[in-house]
């Protein structure tokens, strides 16, 4: 695929500009190693003016007094922005996060879906009226928080990006986004098309730079009312520092070592292919991909010889090409790290059944490429076996009983994500409640959608995306109390 090099401005009070000092960064395709784009490399001034452009609209009487079935329609207009430019933003996604084409065209239709699904819940966000002793009306307002910042990371840009966007926007709040210094493509793209769809000027605000100068100068903004952060525990950490010095509102989505567990009377042939996608997909750089799966010791053998055949069949190249199945990781050092993490599990003792090199095919050379990688016999004292790696590594274990899966499940610093198979209604119910993470899926795995909650427990997050609940996180309570006597 040839995109073209692209000199892209980032947007700012609804005009598009450079950074501050001029400075630019080049921006590369993974799976080639070329540069296909030039974007500003915004420093701690253009951090500020974003946030007070933001500031400036939020008290704007056109955004403040804009009726919010008005905000609806502008999002509902943006939902269908996206979809009429979803061949260009996939194509975008491709070249830059290395995902294949498949996956981006799935992400872009989910944000299309979270912009429409978060528009029609705009002119619903109610406050009530509460009972209190007679001759006062006591009632809450829901009220929009100000000005929040989106701080995304590269694993999937425009589908995390959208997430928060879209209930921010909808619940009447004015925003600025960083993308992550690896993938900001399709967040500038989002800011032009919002504006197109209507946002007025400063209610969208996109800068791009990295996070130690840009990112950092955004949270730690007393002029800025919520952050929502998506991305690694150690960032998260520092973030919800900053943010500790003004009393901001944080919502924190961070990293997984999710289990996914295969109980010895499901359906294996659909169990084998979906811990296979719940790990390779988008090469394993997923928060909730199930990095860890627990097999049944009564149907283990055949499992693991079933899922590393289909393993071995995968065709790795670039995620533009249509046969692709896996495409590479984000970055060069990505690839080395992941690589250390194999190192690593050899050294400690567990078996390398598959995988844990660079591809052998040459034309893969200059891409940061990894072969799908299965490790058997971990076990959670391993830093394969409690380390988030976020690359195409599975760690296999047996179990005997269900106790002791779901202990040896919930034995991470991680809850982000479950997966269970069984046809066992009663079994499957009972380790969805004894999981300690913040979402499960029985007999299908990797499934979220707009309106059902996503986040984690424990070192995996504070708070909740998608779903009516996330509204909560982008308004707070006003209570009023009226004497009638
Ligand atoms: P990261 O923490 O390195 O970076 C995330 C974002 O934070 C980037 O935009 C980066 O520029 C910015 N950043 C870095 N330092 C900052 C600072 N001091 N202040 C403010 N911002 C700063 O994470 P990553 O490598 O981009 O993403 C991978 C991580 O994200 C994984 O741990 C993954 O599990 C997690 N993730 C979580 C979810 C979820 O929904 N729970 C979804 C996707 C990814």
């Amino acid at each position: 695929m040839t995109v073209q090099l692209q000199k892209m401005k980032m947007l700012v009070a609804g005009e598009w500009k450079d950074s501050a000092t001029g400075a630019r960064s080049s921006i590369l395709d993974p799976s080639s190693g070329e540069i296909i784009a030039e974007v500003p490399r915004a420093s701690k001034q253009d951090a500020k003016a974003a946030v007070d452009a933001a500031r400036a609209a939020f008290g704007s009487p056109e955004w403040r007094d804009m009726d919010s079935g008005k905000r609806g329609r502008i999002l509902t207009k943006l939902a269908g922005l996206v979809r009429e430019n979803s061949d260009e933003l996939a194509r975008l996604e491709t070249s830059n996060e290395g995902k294949t084409l498949r996956e981006s065209k799935g992400d872009v239709a989910w944000a299309a879906r979270a912009f429409e699904y978060f528009a029609g819940l705009a002119d619903k966000i109610e406050g009530e009226t509460i009972p209190v002793p007679p001759k006062r009306l006591n009632y809450t307002l829901k009220e929009p928080l100000g000005v929040t910042v989106h701080i995304v990371p590269w694993n999937y840009p425009i589908a995390l990006a959208s997430r928060s966007l879209a209930p921010a926007l909808a619940a009447g709040n004015t925003v600025v986004m960083k993308p992550s210094e690896l993938t900001p493509l399709t967040a500038l793209k989002i800011g032009e098309l919002a504006l197109k769809a209507g946002t007025p000027k400063g209610v969208m605000n996109v800068v791009t730079g990295s996070g130690a100068e840009v990112g950092s100068a955004l949270v730690s903004d007393k002029n800025v009312d919520g952050i929502v952060f998506t991305g690694s525990g150690d960032t998260g950490r520092q973030v919800m520092e900053a943010a500790a010095k003004n009393i901001t509102h944080v919502v924190m989505e961070l990293g997984g070592k999710n289990p996914h567990i295969v109980f010895a009377d499901a359906d294996l042939q659909r169990a084998v292919k979906a811990v296979k996608d719940g790990i390779f997909t988008n090469a394993g750089q997923m928060c909730w991909a199930g990095s860890r799966a627990f097999i049944h010791e009564s149907i283990y053998d055949g499992f693991v010889k079933d899922l590393v055949s289909k393993t071995s069949a995968m065709k790795i190249g670039p995620g533009s090409e249509e046969t692709t199945e896996m495409g590479p990781l984000v970055s060069k050092s990505r690839q080395e790290t992941v690589l250390g993490y194999v190192k690593d599990g050899v050294s400690e003792g567990a078996k390398l059944l598959y995988g844990g090199k660079r591809p052998s095919d040459p034309r893969l050379d200059k891409g940061s490429f990894l072969e799908p990688t299965i490790f058997a016999d971990v076990t959670g004292e391993m830093k394969i076996g409690c380390d988030e790696i976020f690359g195409p590594v599975l760690c296999v274990t047996k179990f005997k009983n269900t106790d002791e899966v779901v202990a040896m499940a919930n034995e991470t610093d991680y809850g982000l994500y479950g997966g269970v198979w069984t046809n066992n209604l009663k079994l499957a119910h009972d380790v969805a409640s004894r999981l300690e993470v913040g979402g499960v899926a029985i007999n299908e795995y990797l499934v979220t959608f707009p309106q059902t909650p996503f986040g984690g427990y424990k070192d995996s997050g504070i708070g909740h995306e998608n779903g009516v609940r996330a509204l909560e996180y982008y308004t707070r309570t006003k209570n009023v109390s009226v004497n009638l006597s």
